[in-house]
């Protein structure tokens, strides 16, 4: 039998972490066994249903490569695969339930305690209420006696009685069903062989089997995965703001790190953690999902990010920058300071803040020319500032290797550690406590004029500040 998953998401305006979580599940189950993605709307709670919302999925699968086999661009033809054009068939199938026994016309008005008062009605009683136009819904009905019992693939057996089911609503007064019944109608239709979702619909599945079973139709797998946590004690929740995919690619996260970080929510591989979609494909195992919350964690994505950050080729990550750089209207030598940068850079929103410098410095700050370590001080970084000028003047090879033997050079002329000149050097070129890369680098980066035009300024501040202080 060809295995079929599906990805079932509301189209409440966002990709929600867990919701992609289901979706790369969904997808690898059915990749790795030459199975089909299907793509089902599930839009039949039409208050929470944001305009835009569509689209929105349709990006983010696309964007992602999780392509779906069948679903509302592309017919299967089991479609349709929006909820909201398939009324006509739950209405139908309510209909078949209710000759079935699985199900009845409610008429109730208010809550009712244990047992639906209307199962009393008769055949005629009913039909009357209906010519009469009194509102109904359809609700389930749940045997008195027994138990449901169902093996879901992360959780283990799971064994219900009967009576401890509530008679819920399956079709809402106003025609449209609930997800407790249009998940099963359409699960069967579409014949999906393996139903991943979040285990907030755990406890609700024996009513889906005595569904399936008043039916008499095969039930599914089930895939319940635990929830996706912010922190011990709070889930991440679309209602609270948390994290959508979108979120994080403003961030500054990579598709590629996203998708594969999102992925060991709830799962882990045998091995290396880092891996392609292609691989994940591979080795995704179900018998790996965790029945024990996944906490994320916002570091984690941010180490793993580097890491994919790391592993591109320059060319690669430098064209991933250029945007950054669309900003700096200085003549730099913009491919070097990709390959500075590529060690350093975690994310992407960081490269603004840690280029700022190359278009202006920042503002003179005495106190970074004193560096305990480096044991500089305002003084000795004046004097070495004089030496570097003087030997940068006629230096004509900017190349940072040889910039570094140059400032190696200046020190050991003048009997000093390399510190002594590389850290007043840095500071005068960006008066900034961090940079990208040393002192060379950053010279390099700016260029020969730009590079003695700071270190001039920083002779000059340096000088008034230390004059105003001897007074
Ligand atoms: N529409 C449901 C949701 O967005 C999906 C549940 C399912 O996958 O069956 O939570």
């Amino acid at each position: 039998m060809k295995i079929r998953t599906r990805f079932a998401p509301s189209p409440t305006g966002y990709m929600h972490i867990g919701n992609l979580r289901t979706a790369l599940f969904c997808y690898f189950i059915a990749k790795q066994n030459d199975g089909d993605f299907i793509l089902r709307i599930e839009d039949t709670d039409q208050q929470r249903e944001v305009d835009g919302a569509i689209d929105l999925i349709y990006q983010v699968l696309e964007e992602t490569g999780l392509h779906y086999d069948e679903g509302p661009l592309k017919d299967g033809g089991n479609g349709p695969y929006i909820q909201s054009k398939r009324l006509d068939i739950y209405k139908e199938y309510a209909k078949k339930l209710i000759a079935l026994g699985g199900a009845h016309y409610c008429f109730c008005q208010e809550d009712f305690e244990d047992h639906d008062p209307c199962l009393q009605l008769s055949y005629e009683e009913i039909q009357q209420k209906i010519k009469d136009g009194v509102p109904y819904v359809i609700r389930q009905t749940i045997p008195d006696t027994g138990i449901t019992c169902f093996d879901d693939q992360v959780y283990g057996h799971i064994e219900v009685e009967n009576q401890t089911l509530n008679e819920g609503i399956l079709i809402k007064s106003d025609g449209y069903p609930t997800y407790n019944f249009a998940n099963v109608i359409d699960d069967h239709l579409m014949h999906i062989t393996h139903v991943v979702r979040g285990n907030e619909y755990l406890s609700s599945t024996p009513k889906y089997n005595l569904i399936y079973q008043a039916f008499g139709w095969d039930i599914p797998t089930y895939i319940h995965c635990p929830p996706v946590m912010k922190d011990e004690t709070h889930k991440l929740s679309k209602r609270h703001g948390d994290a959508s995919y979108q979120d994080l690619k403003d961030q500054g996260f990579l598709k590629e790190a996203i998708l594969n970080y999102i992925s060991l929510l709830g799962w882990a591989p045998e091995g290396d953690e880092v891996l392609s979609l292609n691989e994940l494909i591979k080795q995704f195992d179900i018998k790996r999902i965790s029945k024990a919350p996944a906490i994320f964690d916002i570091d984690k994505l941010k180490w793993m990010n580097g890491v994919y950050l790391r592993n591109m080729s320059l060319q690669q990550y430098h064209e991933l920058l250029l945007p950054y750089y669309q900003s700096l209207n200085k003549n730099i030598d913009s491919l070097e300071l990709s390959r500075v940068l590529q060690p350093r850079i975690e994310k992407l929103s960081e490269v603004n803040e840690t280029i700022d410098f190359i278009q202006m410095a920042y503002p003179f700050d005495i106190s970074l020319y004193s560096h305990k370590k480096m044991k500089t001080n305002p003084e000795n970084s004046l004097e070495a500032l004089k030496h570097v000028k003087e030997k940068l003047a006629c230096c004509d090879d900017f190349s940072i290797e040889n910039l570094v033997m140059l400032f190696i050079e200046i020190a050991k002329e003048n009997n000093l550690k390399n510190g002594r000149i590389m850290w007043p050097v840095r500071v005068a070129l960006t008066n900034k406590q961090v940079t990208p890369g040393g002192a060379g680098d950053i010279a390099h980066i700016l260029g020969k004029e730009e590079t003695l035009k700071r270190i001039d300024t920083a002779i000059l501040d340096l000088t008034k500040a230390l004059q105003e202080t001897s007074y």
